[in-house]
């Protein structure tokens, strides 16, 4: 089955005016891009992601194909618009956080006046993750750790935290089969 995909750039504008009043554009052109990801991103509904390239700044907001094309257009509005406000908040108040107060008032505020669709902090829907399928054990405490894939050189917090004052220490490496 072909999924049509709602085209985002109006409803990005749309969204600029109604709550951002217009600041996330400049003579109508968009501050941060605006795309459906390919196939592929199946582990995040929709992220906010900036370069920085010999000082020019370039950001893009990516919207999840495989995830949002099954969901209604509300939660793929309620997707966008949270990704515009981290946009915001990084582009506009140039502050550097994530879930933090002003991305929390500013999400307050769009719930207050938005009838159709409410933000929340998590992209509360199915999301596909793998299976914690490796175990890896503490070569010191030998406590076992379940991941979804083998990772090199990471240690075991717990003894780090014990026995090398919260640093990495090549004794509590986690090794796997
Ligand atoms: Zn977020
Ligand atoms: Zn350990």
């Amino acid at each position: 089955m072909i999924m049509s995909l709602i085209p985002l750039l109006p409803v990005f504008h749309k969204f600029n005016r109604q709550f951002f009043d217009q600041s996330l554009t400049t003579n109508r052109e968009p501050l941060v891009k605006v795309r459906w990801s390919d196939n592929r991103l199946k582990t995040t509904a929709g992220f906010y992601k900036r370069k920085q390239l010999k000082g020019v700044i370039d950001s893009e907001i990516i919207l999840s194909k495989p995830i949002l094309s099954k969901l209604s257009c509300n939660e793929i509005h309620s997707t966008l618009c949270h990704e515009m406000i981290h946009a915001w908040v990084d582009r506009i108040l140039n502050i550097n956080e994530i879930h933090g107060p002003n991305f929390l008032s500013k999400m307050n505020e769009i719930n207050k006046a938005e009838n159709n669709f409410q933000i929340s902090i998590r992209h509360n829907f199915p999301v596909e993750r793998k299976a914690l399928k490796y175990t890896g054990k503490c070569l010191n405490c030998g406590e076992k750790y379940m991941y979804r894939k083998r990772i090199k050189n990471i240690a075991c917090k717990k003894c780090c935290n014990l026995f090398f004052n919260g640093s990495w220490n090549k004794k509590c490496l986690i090794l796997f089969d």
